[in-house]
């Protein structure tokens, strides 16, 4: 392996419901278009519904558009898609689908659980609505008291994309939908963790990351780039994560591109990686049958 192969990486973005963060949305496209980055954007149904036209603008720039629940991220009691039954999970990810479709002309095919809270039952939906690829799975996460993920029933899920299996989604299986899971090393690849561990952590991270996983996924959120006093949060919001909320985030985040670009790393789309994820889980049982013939 050459020190500078061409690696993919998954810049995406996590658009909640939190009136205010538009800005940050705003000021996040200016960055890839800056950066030449390719971003996967997760929106929230209502947040498409309240600010089309910006939808719209997220398409016009070459931008691949996800679903991310209803209206998650303005809740105290947020969208729970462990335990919520079929039909109350097909009418959030329906009226997303709709009002992500109607703002941009495309029907997402990506979709990313609100607080990764995700369950088998939210295959099912998504099969069902003709989606394509998750990127939910909590795989190597925990978060310790921070964050939102404090169930490990995926811990042990790949980094490597793989078909899920409609018994655990942790396991690989028949469904068509592929499964990216947000990177982690015990603590997730994304702004929060770069905000408050800071980047020589991030960095580290990443190379460990990196000699086990042949891509990677960062998630960041619109509202992280806004001053929290600028934008409506649920009263449960956590006061670490509203504290580090400012626009100077972007000259963080600028530096974190700058490692990744010089590790070899190029944003890359969901839908760009179709052929890549089959291909690599047929060699992976091809050479599962076949290492006697090598
Ligand atoms: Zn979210």
């Amino acid at each position: 392996m050459h020190a500078q192969t061409y690696m993919p990486w998954h810049f995406t973005i996590d658009v909640d419901w939190v009136p205010g963060s538009e800005v940050g949305l705003e000021g996040l496209l200016d960055f890839c278009d800056r950066r030449k980055l390719m971003a996967t954007i997760f929106v929230a149904g209502r947040f498409a519904e309240t600010y089309p036209d910006l939808i719209k603008d997220c398409r016009r720039r070459g931008h691949e558009l996800g679903t991310h629940g209803w209206e998650h991220g303005s809740l105290e009691k947020d969208e729970d898609f462990r335990s919520a039954s079929y039909d109350q999970q097909s009418a959030w990810i329906r009226r997303a689908t709709e009002a992500v479709w109607k703002a941009s002309g495309v029907r997402p095919v990506v979709f990313r659980a609100p607080s990764l809270w995700i369950g088998e039952t939210t295959l099912r939906v998504l099969e069902d609505e003709g989606y394509r690829y998750d990127s939910s799975v909590p795989a190597r996460r925990f978060d310790c008291g921070f964050g939102r993920v404090h169930y490990l029933k995926y811990f042990g899920a790949s980094r490597e994309p793989y078909n899920l299996s409609s018994y655990r989604l942790s396991l690989p299986g028949h469904s068509s939908l592929i499964e990216m899971a947000p990177s982690a090393l015990l603590f997730p690849i994304n702004m929060a963790t770069l905000r408050v561990l800071g980047l020589p952590v991030m960095t580290w991270m990443v190379r460990r990351i990196s000699r086990r996983a042949s891509r990677l996924v960062f998630y960041c959120h619109p509202h992280e780039f806004v001053h929290a006093h600028r934008q409506s949060f649920p009263r449960n919001m956590s006061k670490w994560n509203m504290r580090g909320m400012s626009p100077e985030n972007f000259s963080l985040l600028d530096t974190f591109v700058d490692h990744m670009v010089r590790r070899g790393y190029s944003s890359t789309l969901f839908a760009g990686s179709f052929g890549e994820a089959r291909a690599s889980s047929y060699e992976a049982t091809s050479r599962g049958y076949a290492t006697s013939a090598q």
